[in-house]
């Protein structure tokens, strides 16, 4: 089967088929976050999903170049950053590294480039050099610069190629800062923002004047630099569909770089919402939670992880307490299949038994259908179950399923570590003592032994070969 993913710009399931199709290699963008804040588990979603292409394109054997920028310089950043009187690097900064951290919790492999815009000034001056040279942007008086959709479209660029746009309509509704006045049309955005008093000290100098590059040119100059003119895939949730994606494929295709027939990027993937009782998780609904404030609570970067890969990306779905519990439950009915595999399998080793990467692979191909993914992972925790209950199951049919694990695990990256814990020497004294004292028929002081053992978060779980520890989940 072929590999298809749901591409926005052509509303359609396509197959996946690189931009090179000879070779393996896959230019992959996704738009960062703007480091201004904690970023909260939303805005994860986004990134765990970028997380599951990458991985996934990787297992199916391509070799993703996977770019995620860094929005460091914005209007919301230049707000905090007056406030809070400090350098802008310095603010950013530190939410980078707290994001960069919190994406190594979520187990989501390190983006292979993590650009930041304050570093692709020039890059991003000389693509609105080509959109004036060109005609389809113009300087204002405030020395500002505007992408024109107007003259873009008399000159036959393609606006809304993500969103099919009511052109009579087009942003009457988006707010229109008093400092943008001098825009032609409402619905022209800015490439360059002229250096305004509350900047202070962010702004850059340009051919138009001192000032700053608007949010959209930012992505459209960093993935052009680091993955070509045309690359593959381009990523980021649903609300960045319009008008960020939009802008970037107007400004990067007003350049005339692409020869006809070529476009910016082949294949638009966009990720649903994470919601609270029905609306999108957000900082100014304020009905967010951030990754810490989960850890905070006691769950894990595993079961975070696992809540946000349950759902088919193109489906938005509710975050509550309880889901999350659901998924502490889910992922501890695959610790304990995955530590009775290890026990049976001993030392043997095998190749993976076919059919879980089969039933996994087909579900993924479908436009990573996580949903139907994991259907197959639980089915076949389910068979290994009944198996191992059965003694139906050989030490080298367990090694087979083990590597099967292994194998699919590539993907979803939740690899058990508690179930190959092992429990510290002072749990097995206990242990040893509470075995003793059965022996002795000490049943009183056995009793007190397992309830010592307990209040420090492990469990007596008796097996045809003995009593074993295990986490307390
Ligand atoms: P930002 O830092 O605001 O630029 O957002 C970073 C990424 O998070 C973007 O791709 C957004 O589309 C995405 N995002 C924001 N809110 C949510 C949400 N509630 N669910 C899923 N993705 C989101
Ligand atoms: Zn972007």
């Amino acid at each position: 089967m072929a590999l298809k993913f749901f591409n926005t710009l052509s509303r359609s399931l396509q197959e996946f088929v690189p931009l090179v199709p000879s070779g393996k290699k896959v230019g992959m963008y996704c738009c960062g976050p703007t480091v201004y804040d904690l970023a909260h588990i939303g805005n994860f979603r986004t990134f765990v999903f970028a997380d599951l292409v990458r991985r996934y394109l990787e297992f199916r054997g391509f070799e993703p170049q996977h770019v995620m920028n860094v929005t460091d310089v914005e209007d919301k950043i230049i707000r905090h950053v007056r406030s809070a009187q400090i350098p802008l690097r310095e603010y950013t900064g530190k939410f980078e590294q707290a994001f960069l951290e919190d994406l190594r919790t979520l187990n989501c492999r390190a983006p292979h480039q993590t650009p930041h815009a304050t570093e692709f000034i020039p890059e991003m001056i000389a693509l609105i050099e080509k959109l004036v040279a060109r005609g389809v942007a113009y300087r204002t008086p405030d020395g500002s610069v505007y992408f024109s959709i107007e003259k873009y479209r008399a000159a036959g660029g393609q606006y809304g190629q993500l969103v099919h746009l009511d052109f009579e309509n087009l942003r009457v509704g988006e707010r229109v800062r008093s400092d943008e006045y001098a825009k032609e049309s409402v619905a022209d955005f800015a490439l360059w923002k002229g250096r305004v008093p509350e900047d202070g000290a962010v702004f850059w100098p340009s051919p138009w004047g001192e000032g700053r590059p608007g949010w959209h040119i930012e992505c459209s100059a960093m993935s052009m630099k680091l993955l070509g003119t045309s690359f593959d895939l381009h990523l980021g949730g649903e609300d960045l569909a319009f008008p960020h994606h939009e802008d970037e494929i107007a400004q990067s295709e007003g350049c005339g770089l692409h020869t006809p027939g070529q476009h910016f990027v082949k294949y638009w993937l966009h990720a649903a919402h994470l919601l609270v009782e029905g609306k999108k998780m957000s900082k100014s609904l304020g009905n967010f939670f951030t990754l810490r404030d989960l850890l905070t609570k006691g769950y894990t970067g595993r079961e975070v992880r696992h809540l946000l890969l349950t759902a088919h990306y193109r489906e938005s779905f509710n975050f509550t307490l309880e889901g999350l519990a659901a998924s502490r439950t889910a992922l501890s009915r695959i610790d304990e299949c995955l530590a009775k595999l290890t026990e049976l399998a001993e030392t043997h080793t095998a190749p993976p038994a076919p059919e879980l990467v089969q039933r996994f692979t087909e579900a993924l191909d479908d436009d990573l259908n996580a949903a139907a993914a994991w259907g197959a992972v639980f089915e076949w925790v389910r068979q290994c179950n009944k198996a191992l209950a059965d003694h139906t199951m050989a030490p080298a049919a367990a090694a087979a399923a083990l590597s099967a694990w292994r194998k699919i695990d590539e993907v979803l990256g939740i690899s058990p570590a508690a179930a190959a814990e092992t429990a510290p020497a002072e749990m097995l004294a206990l242990l040893d003592a509470r075995q003793a004292a059965r022996k002795a028929k000490a049943f009183k002081r056995a009793d007190s032994l397992r309830d010592e053992i307990k209040a420090k978060g492990w469990l007596i779980e008796d097996t045809p070969k003995g009593p074993k520890l295990k986490r307390n989940a």
